[in-house]
């Protein structure tokens, strides 16, 4: 039987050389890590971006992505990733899933990823994504990532190698994701109000210190508590 092919060679091309300009301007701003621009390279960002914004699905910017959420920049996912100076080995912690779009960038660099996100609508579309794209490597939940990864059937997943925030927190990232990250582990997340907010690098030094230091100023939803109503609003008011 003849198969019908419904795909054009030249908007398959026009993806990939936008994608491969992304990734050229991703390094002349400054990112060096191979195994960042390698994974960027690798991610369909097309495939989480809404239909109608499918034009923008490799420009260098933050996209609506419904909810009052947003995917953030290709340059701030890469920054964040580069940040928490990832290898095959590690078990990293995103909290915000939102697309899915960062955690399918960390699922090429690490081991495994366990993702979280609070809106209902948001995780089962990122999981749908997931399965598409046939990443085994990532468990998501919905839920208040505030509260870390909780035990799952007596199953304790934390402590964490990396942890990564991408929604704001007003003034430090909840203690339980600092409990949650290993001795020696890193944690990024942009913690302030809407307007002054700055990403932030926490390096877990022992069980009960940590150092931190200021990555770049960056604009994020908020980090908000419990699982969102399905009617909820309260997000929508951010800039
Ligand atoms: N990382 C995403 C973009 C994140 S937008 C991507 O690559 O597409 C921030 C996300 O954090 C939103 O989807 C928001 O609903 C979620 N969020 C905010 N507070 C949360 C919480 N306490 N727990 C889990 N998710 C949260």
């Amino acid at each position: 039987m003849k198969s019908i092919i419904l795909w054009s060679p030249n908007t398959v091309n026009a993806a990939e050389s936008k994608k491969i300009r992304l990734v050229m301007s991703l390094r002349k701003a400054g990112i060096q890590d191979t195994a960042v621009l390698s994974a960027i390279e690798r991610v369909p960002r097309e495939h989480f971006i809404p239909q109608a914004m499918q034009d923008q699905a490799y420009e260098d910017i933050a996209v609506p992505i419904g909810l009052g959420q947003t995917i953030s920049q290709p340059f701030v996912v890469a920054k964040m990733t580069e940040a928490l100076e990832l290898n095959d080995r590690h078990k990293a912690l995103e909290i915000g899933t939102g697309t899915g779009y960062q955690a399918c960038v960390l699922s090429k660099i690490v081991r495994r990823v366990y993702t979280i996100e609070r809106h209902k609508p948001l995780h089962s579309h990122a999981e749908e994504n997931f399965k598409q794209l046939g990443l085994r490597n990532i468990t998501t939940l919905c839920g208040d990532g505030m509260r870390g990864w909780p035990k799952i059937h007596g199953i304790e997943q934390a402590p964490f190698d990396r942890i990564i925030v991408t929604a704001a927190a007003r003034e430090k990232p909840p203690a339980k994701l600092i409990e949650q990250l290993k001795v020696g582990g890193i944690m990024v997340a942009p913690v302030g109000e809407s307007g002054k907010q700055m990403l932030k690098r926490y390096k877990k030094e022992s069980e009960d210190t940590y150092s931190i230091s200021d990555i770049m100023p960056v604009r994020f939803v908020p980090l908000l508590p419990d699982i969102a109503r399905d009617d909820t609003r309260e997000e929508m008011v951010v800039a």
